[in-house]
């Protein structure tokens, strides 16, 4: 279970997600602007105002010569919602330190007034000239490129045997679509990386290819607001580079600004194939923290899934067992996919009762115990930092997969995929991305050579192309 306390710029030592919680912060505050211009039009749709006098905004104002524009505004534009304005206050509230409960008071409370057509209407213009104002641009410059093809990684220890074959990661989260505005990224105390902006979206296929990695799980984030932005991107790197990226749809983890699952399957619908799954869905987001992976805002999702012969990626909190077996039992045709070390000790109890689950064993393997301090790649801060880590500790990171993982991955051979959890600026790093794959391959090496292409990307390519 990783929640240790470390500063208290990362809330968990352990794992996982920083990007995604950097962004669901992020979200939420942009949440909040929304929440504002929402008010603004809620208000605006109730209030009538007699002649002379016209409806402005939340208001009534004089306009003695009929004209639409208020005597006081004469000369001026009398557009009834100022986005400037709102985008205004939306920036003034984000910069404001508000909770998440009051966003959820405030989203629960005024969102009911408002029609699905004014938002989809005004909210890009007002993301917008948010992360205008912030100094973010919508369409990021392009990042220089880090990774050559034509220079293939080299290994840095001699462990042996080491696994030489073809790979499948079947947990990367994709850079966001967007860049992510400074004051955000201050706030979390984190670098946010952005297609295009941070991280250039060939590299990301170079490093697949230097790594001898033929394709991954990729996860898009899709929120309800720059909407199109993030499919876009999913879909020119489905038609630039086919077939090395089975994007997943995840969601921002904010219920503010969670896709409605009838939104889920209307992108599903329209982007007929490109999405292979649903998530990573994180049971342990604070969002989420009171509900089971059996909430009906997830069992929404699991019958889209059913419907369009999707795969289903949770990460399981640690209370959270009960429920899972009641959803592998409820959707015996969805495949589930797991992650994360709170499900990890009653693994054996699902697979033995459930065919349809499936696990990705990733980021522990570059984990140690609590005695080193801060590890893996989510306890680590810096590409420096986790150069270091595994160069000092390649052998007992080994020494540890082998007595952790060995015998349950031999044991259910059909059922482990390898990955990495791949998600901030760093991590998408050539030297990190070296060390990862000679870490992993090293672990491979020392699985029965009968069960190494399975976990390495047999059992993936089979849940993906089910
Ligand atoms: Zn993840």
């Amino acid at each position: 279970m990783g929640g240790l306390c470390h500063r208290d710029r990362k809330i968990f030592i352990n794992y996982p997600g920083m990007r995604s919680r950097v962004i669901v912060r992020m979200i939420d505050r942009i949440g909040v602007m929304l929440v504002v211009f929402l008010v603004v039009v809620g208000c605006t749709e109730q209030l009538t105002c007699g002649k002379p006098y016209i409806k402005v905004g939340n208001s009534c104002c004089l306009d003695k010569n009929d004209n639409s524009i208020c005597d006081n505004n004469e000369g001026q534009k009398g557009d009834s919602i100022d986005v400037d304005k709102v985008a205004k206050k939306g920036t003034d509230n984000i910069v404001d330190e508000i909770t998440q409960k009051e966003v959820d008071k405030i989203t629960a409370e005024q969102t009911k007034k408002i029609t699905d057509d004014i938002t989809k209407q005004k909210t890009k213009e007002i993301t917008d000239k948010i992360l205008g104002s912030m100094g973010a641009t919508v369409t990021g410059g392009t990042a220089a490129k880090k990774c050559d093809p034509n220079i293939p990684t080299k290994r840095q220890f001699d462990s042996e045997p080491y696994y030489t074959g073809s790979l499948i990661d079947a947990h990367v989260h994709m850079p966001s679509a967007f860049p992510i505005p400074d004051s955000f990224a201050k706030q979390a105390e984190v670098e946010m990386p952005a297609f295009d902006q941070d991280v250039n979206r060939a590299d990301v296929i170079c490093l697949f290819d230097r790594e001898g990695i033929k394709s991954v799980v990729g996860f898009y984030l899709v929120a309800n607001l720059l909407t199109e932005q993030s499919v876009d991107t999913a879909e020119e790197m489905e038609k630039e580079y086919p077939g090395r990226i089975a994007p997943f749809l995840i969601s921002p983890h904010a219920s503010s600004i969670d896709l409605k699952p009838e939104d889920v399957e209307s992108i599903i619908v329209s982007n007929k194939g490109l999405f292979k799954g649903i998530g990573e869905i994180g049971m342990y987001k604070p969002a989420y923290k009171d509900m089971q992976p059996d909430d009906p805002k997830f069992t929404k999702l699991y019958d889209i899934a059913d419907k369009y012969d999707l795969v289903v990626m949770i990460h399981p909190d640690s209370d959270n067992k009960e429920a899972i077996k009641k959803i592998l039992k409820d959707y015996p045709d969805i495949n589930f996919l797991f992650h994360g070390p709170e499900s990890a000790p009653w693994l054996g109890e699902i697979f033995d009762n459930y065919p349809n689950a499936y696990y990705t064993l990733d980021t522990d393997l570059f984990q140690l115990d609590k005695e080193y301090g801060p590890t893996g790649i989510y306890g680590i801060e810096s590409k420096e930092e986790f150069i270091s880590f595994v160069e000092n500790n390649y052998d007992k990171l080994l020494e540890r997969n082998i007595k952790n993982w060995k015998e349950v991955v031999e044991k259910y051979p059909d059922r482990f995929t390898w990955g990495t959890d791949i998600a901030e600026e760093w991590q998408y790093d050539p030297e990190v991305g070296a060390l990862l794959e000679e870490g992993s391959r090293a672990f491979i090496g020392q699985l029965d050579p009968k069960v190494q292409e399975k976990f390495a990307y047999k059992n993936a390519e089979r849940l993906l192309t089910k």
